[in-house]
């Protein structure tokens, strides 16, 4: 398929940027490994489930209709389903290389004049002794079961870690019939209360959650941690404890919590793999923009959390601003984005820093880590496992690798990367990646006799 833009990633921000671009008359391409655009947020239930309110378990549904209308009667080709293993350069513009539905064996190509990668990000979880029994999962994983699936994982449940993901995941539950034992939060109000001004735009979202909290009188516990998980072939329980001004556990406060499932999660990454692949600057974790939403490699544009977490309304600001700057360079005019979208770009990234801020994991979450406690599941490599290759003089993410395997297994660290770092006691690179997805050895081998020929 040909185009004159290609943007990668249907969430908030490549639904606006998409739209953007094609109101100005560019030919666009949408492409999403997911059966239906919409992304985290605006995940859509799976269509053969025939699910009579398939908007119950969304907030912001006004937000979603106006932009699947507007994909409606947009000239915009969406191509769902489709999984993008690969961005590549090549004569005129770019090869978007995808493999085809859930089996991903069969290949697809797209290519455009200009790129727009708008892929989000991806959660984190934090280990700690127990996490990976069964019954402990992701709390994106649940949002994404009750979102997608219509399913709840179990009857009773914690939801913990930190960040404000935490908030729909405890209200999803129990509007959905869970008994949610307790929110567990690491991080206090005081923390909050330091950040007020950046934050008070969203004191609105943050009371409507906190209404609904107590309407399904789920007991929040602020500055608590989940210090392990037990059970023997599944989850029976965990044990939370409070947390000290240090984020240091509080000896004697611990206590037991009866459960069958933990939704746990420590905040989002941005997903910068097809970017690295392609040479863009990654700054921090997320890809480097200029305010057009330009990365530093011509013809690729980013927006929305592949550039940074900042929530669903900086996604919007910022894929509108890139469709529109994309547009623009294709068509030589003046890009003009909206002066909402900039102002709300402007608000909400002040927001974003406060909010990674204010809710970062515990500073001393690795104390409680035993020596058996899992910390890459790939690789089963343990917490002992990188504090031997530590005493060996490993002082990064890659020299532990190499000396543990950790971070070497299918998810190729994306779990792991972010506690191996904080164990080695440096910050967390973002990796680099060749390929965003596994790709089979026959595609890649088809590729190559292909070009071979031409
Ligand atoms: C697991 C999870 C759950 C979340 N739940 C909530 C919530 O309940 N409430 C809330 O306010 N915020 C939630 N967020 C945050 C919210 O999703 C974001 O703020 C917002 O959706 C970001 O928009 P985006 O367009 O940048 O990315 P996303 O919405 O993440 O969209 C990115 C899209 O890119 C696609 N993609 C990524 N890589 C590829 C690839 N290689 N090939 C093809 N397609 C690809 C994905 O399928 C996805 O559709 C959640 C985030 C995560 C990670």
């Amino acid at each position: 398929m040909k185009a004159e833009l290609a943007v990668i990633g249907a969430g908030p921000a490549g639904l606006a940027a998409a739209l953007a671009a094609a109101a100005r008359g560019v030919r666009v391409v949408l492409v999403d490994a997911a059966p239906e655009p919409g992304g985290q947020l605006f995940r859509q239930p799976a269509a053969g489930l025939g699910a009579t309110r398939p908007h119950a378990p969304h907030h912001r549904r006004r937000t979603w209709e106006r932009l699947r209308d507007g994909l409606a009667t947009a000239a915009v080709d969406v191509l769902t389903d489709h999984h993008v293993w690969c961005v590549e350069r090549a004569p005129g513009g770019f090869t978007v290389h995808a493999l085809l539905g859930p089996g991903q064996e069969e290949p697809a190509e797209v290519h455009a004049r200009a790129v727009l990668l708008a892929t989000g990000g991806h959660e984190t979880v934090l280990p700690f002794p127990g996490w990976t029994l069964p019954g402990v999962l992701a709390a994106g994983g649940v949002q994404a079961m009750l979102k997608g699936a219509l399913v709840v994982p179990g009857r009773r449940a914690v939801v913990a870690g930190t960040g404000p993901l935490l908030l729909p995941v405890a209200t999803g539950l129990a509007e959905a019939g869970v008994e949610v034992a307790a929110l567990v939060e690491s991080t206090g109000p005081g923390r909050l209360a330091r950040h007020a001004r950046a934050l008070a735009g969203k004191v609105p979202e943050g009371a409507g959650y906190a209404a609904r909290l107590l309407r399904h009188r789920v007991p929040v516990l602020a500055r608590h941690t989940v210090v392990r998980a037990h059970g023997e072939d599944r989850l029976t329980g965990v044990t939370v404890a409070a947390l000290d001004p240090d984020g240091r556990v509080r000896p004697g406060t611990e206590r037991r919590l009866a459960c069958d499932t933990l939704a746990v999660g420590h905040g989002l990454v941005p997903d910068t793999d097809l970017a690295g692949a392609l040479g863009c600057r990654v700054d921090g974790s997320g890809v480097a923009v200029d305010a057009e939403q330009r990365t530093d490699v011509p013809g690729v544009w980013a927006a929305g959390e592949t550039t940074g977490v900042g929530g669903a309304d900086l996604a919007l600001a910022e894929g509108h601003i890139a469709g529109c700057s994309a547009a623009a360079r294709l068509r030589g005019t003046d890009p003009a984005p909206s002066a909402a979208a900039l102002t709300a770009r402007a608000r909400q990234r002040t927001s974003a820093a406060a909010l990674g801020t204010a809710w970062a994991p515990p500073a001393h979450w690795a104390e409680q880590l035993n020596g058996d406690t899992v910390i890459c599941r790939c690789e089963e490599v343990t917490a002992g496992d990188v504090r031997g290759a530590l005493d060996l003089g490993a002082g990064d993410e890659r020299t532990v690798k190499l000396l543990t395997r950790a971070g070497m297994g299918w998810c190729q660290g994306r779990m792991c990367h972010t506690a191996v770092a904080a164990l080695a006691g440096c910050e967390p690179t973002a990796a680099k990646r060749p390929f965003a997805r596994p790709v089979p050895l026959g595609v890649l081998a088809r590729q190559h006799t292909e070009k071979g020929q031409s």
